[in-house]
């Protein structure tokens, strides 16, 4: 399972919520996602970023892999950081990107059972970032005009030295 680079047109879209009481794929679908993130390697990933527009995200932050089927965060924190982050469809760039510090996040697992999630800092950030995802959104979105700006100049520099 291939990871869609920057600019897919796929990373543009929203994915469509999913029942896992149902849906005979999703075991197949997170295992697959699992995969291609431990090899990319990474620590989050999300279903568009696969080209399959589910709500699902799956990561692994302390050597549990966690997935989440129709994300969303409920509540977020007033106070706010800027700190680096990377994406696997955007490889070698890194982009300061203001967030909230701590979210409450709801979702249902594999089995189609509530999970209520408190996180802050990388889990919290983390949840953000791949939510953003199921929303068409990437960290390019997020930047400040001026940090966009020499991010995409950065990242076609990037992809250019590759295809060479
Ligand atoms: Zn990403």
């Amino acid at each position: 399972m291939e990871i869609l680079s920057h600019p897919s047109p796929a990373l543009k879209l929203v994915a469509q919520p999913v029942d896992p009481t149902t849906d005979v794929d999703l075991k197949s679908l997170v295992e697959k996602m699992a995969r291609a993130m431990y090899e990319a390697p990474g620590i989050g990933l999300a279903a568009t970023q696969v080209g399959v527009m589910k709500r699902v995200i799956v990561y692994d932050l302390d050597d549990r892999l966690v997935a989440l089927c129709n994300p969303v965060i409920t509540r977020h924190s007033e106070q706010t950081e800027v700190v680096e982050e990377g994406c696997l469809s955007l490889l070698g760039l890194e982009i300061p990107i203001e967030r909230p510090v701590a979210v409450s996040c709801e979702a249902v697992d594999l089995q189609g059972d509530p999970v209520r999630i408190e996180a802050d800092e990388l889990l919290a950030r983390l949840l953000q970032h791949e939510i953003d995802h199921l929303n068409g959104i990437i960290i390019l979105d997020r930047a400040t005009p001026e940090e966009r700006k020499s991010a995409i100049k950065r990242y076609m520099e990037l992809t250019q030295a590759h295809s060479r």
